[in-house]
């Protein structure tokens, strides 16, 4: 045999399952070893140095191996298509590596034949195994693979260990039995549960201690596994034919949901092929397989399911199953759909929340809340940057006359239009604010004490060069009483505030109509502040 790397599931010796020498750990039954005419047999055809001569004369050492060689030579899963009469004709038309397979396929049946074991079906068990063997012979022939009768071969021993595992744990067999048809993950997973491995590990440790061909032995270790990365590539993609082929049994023989359907489809999918592999057509091909090969392995099989009977099955499973999907799909969309539109309306709403939180609703523009938020930014600005901030503070005149004599209606209107006059003769970096009543508020963010002059004097002008038109058609004279200041350095807002409505106060004392500037910067410095 070659030299290899072994990778194979970690067996522990003391929780070695199986009895006796086979085994290799202390069991309470002895499990039988392949002759040992056989296994020289195997080994012997494993060595690339023998000559085909000699395997001849060692194979005709064993009668039942000869007359099952040449049974099995004729046979559709090992038939080069020519007849097979002797065992000298067998190994030149078939080579040593298919002899080493039958002779597997040989010894592993003659051992379990003489196994007892208790209430799991022998009869059943090796249906389930031809339909392994034929799953992956299909599989194996439509994917191209080397030798698709290696791969039936490992088909058919790839659940030996659920043999041995009745063999040796009687007590668990009738519960292998009603596993039996169980889907393969959740058979793995109820093995696991009885004697704490599965099927796979079992195997291993036996395979080994019979001598069975390494790479053999690796297949049938991982056609469970997800993930298949064994270093060669001829048994890595002999372990996936052979854990698509569990599927595909799957399919025909236990109870078929959509969901091993689709985990069919998904393994197979991943196969190297040249073209693309269908479940359909690969239990269609396996159960017509089935048939013909069980007369050739004499392997009994009661009545097998029509390949409309199968499909009608697993297909109203996977039509179920793409349905639920379209249906989750639409559901998925229509919910995200309603989630979008109750984002777009939820911003909506705070959208306007802002804008009633920020807004005053008679004239629209800030109230006192977002203008006090604007002069602070505004001051943080200032001290980051130094350009000067002027703040003018307006107080309307008379106003109260103004409600007296036109109503409260045109007292609003004047409001209004006072806001308008404003925001109409400011950049648009400018703020406005209305701070109580009649009274409003103005920033002028980088704006020197020259340049806000020259706008206070313009917002006075605008305000009472004309009067307002109210609703009802009255004009209504205003005026207004400003009080104005330019920062270069940041203070506090509430002093900048008190200081605009100082000079405010004195424009109204000195007749209103006027803009007044705070003589000096107010005096009142708050710490933090620069
Ligand atoms: P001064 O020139 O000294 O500022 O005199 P004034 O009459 O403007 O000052 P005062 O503070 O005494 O009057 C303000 C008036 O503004 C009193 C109040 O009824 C009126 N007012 C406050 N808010 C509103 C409003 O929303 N709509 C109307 N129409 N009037 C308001
Ligand atoms: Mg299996
Ligand atoms: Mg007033």
């Amino acid at each position: 045999m070659t030299a290899r790397a072994p990778i194979r599931p970690v067996i522990e010796p003391h929780m070695a399952l199986a009895g006796g020498r086979a085994g290799g750990g202390g069991g309470d039954r002895d499990l039988p070893t392949p002759p040992v005419g056989v296994a020289l047999v195997i080994r012997a055809a494993s060595d690339p140095t023998i000559s085909l001569h000699d395997l001849g004369r060692l194979i005709e050492k064993e009668p039942t191996l000869t007359v099952n060689l040449l049974k099995l030579s004729n046979s559709a899963a090992y038939s080069t298509g020519r007849e097979v009469r002797s065992v000298g004709q067998a190994t030149m038309l078939l080579g040593a590596r298919t002899i080493r397979n039958i002779s597997v396929a040989h010894a592993v049946r003659a051992m379990s034949e003489r196994v007892n074991t208790g209430e799991l079906d022998a009869k059943l068990f090796w249906e389930d195994s031809l339909r392994r063997a034929c799953a992956a012979l299909v599989i194996a022939r439509q994917a191209g693979y080397e030798d698709p009768s290696e791969a039936f071969t490992v088909g058919l021993i790839q659940d030996l260990g659920v043999l041995m595992m009745a063999a040796t744990r009687p007590d668990v067999s009738g519960r292998l039995q009603q596993l039996r048809t169980e889907p393969s993950q959740a058979r793995v997973l109820g093995e696991t549960n009885l004697i704490g491995r599965a099927h796979t590990e079992l195997f291993v440790n036996m395979g080994r201690g019979w001598g069975l061909p390494p790479d053999l032995v690796d297949a049938v270790a991982f056609h469970h596994s997800d993930v298949l990365a064994l270093p060669d590539r001829r048994t890595n993609r002999l372990a996936h034919i052979a854990r698509a082929a569990d599927l595909i049994a799957d399919i025909t023989q236990t109870h078929a949901s959509g969901d091993v359907v689709l985990r069919a489809k998904a393994v197979v999918g991943q196969l190297e092929a040249r073209a693309k592999l269908e479940v359909d057509g690969l239990v269609d091909a396996t159960v017509a397989e089935m048939t013909a090969q069980s007369k050739d392995l004499e392997i009994h099989i009661g009545e097998q399911p029509s390949y409309q009977e199968l499909m009608e099955g697993a297909n109203k499973a996977l039509v179920q199953i793409n349905v639920s999907y379209e249906e989750l799909t639409q559901q998925l969309e229509q919910a995200l759909r309603e989630k979008e539109e109750l984002a777009a309306q939820l911003e909506k709403t705070n959208e306007a929340l802002r804008r009633l939180a920020t807004t005053d609703p008679l004239t629209a523009v800030g109230n006192r809340r977002s203008f006090s938020e604007s002069i602070e930014r505004f001051l943080v600005e200032l001290g980051q940057h130094g350009e000067p901030l002027t703040v003018i503070s307006l107080d309307l005149d008379k106003f109260k006359s103004i409600n007296d004599r036109f109503g409260h209606a045109a007292g609003d209107d004047v409001l209004v239009a006072t806001a308008q006059r404003l925001m109409a003769n400011l950049r648009a970096q400018d703020v406005v604010g209305r701070l109580g009543g009649e009274e409003f508020g103005i920033l002028l963010p980088k704006c020197s004490e020259r340049d806000g002059r020259i706008v206070a004097e313009r917002l006075r002008q605008a305000l009472r060069v004309i009067p307002v038109r109210c609703k009802d058609g009255t004009l209504v004279p205003v005026t207004g009483s400003f009080g104005a200041l330019t920062l270069r350095t940041a203070m506090s807002a509430d002093a900048v505030l008190k200081a605009a409505d100082a000079a405010m106060y004195a424009s109204k004392m000195s007749g209103r109509d006027r803009v007044t500037w705070a003589a000096t910067s107010p005096p009142v410095k708050i710490p933090g502040f620069r």
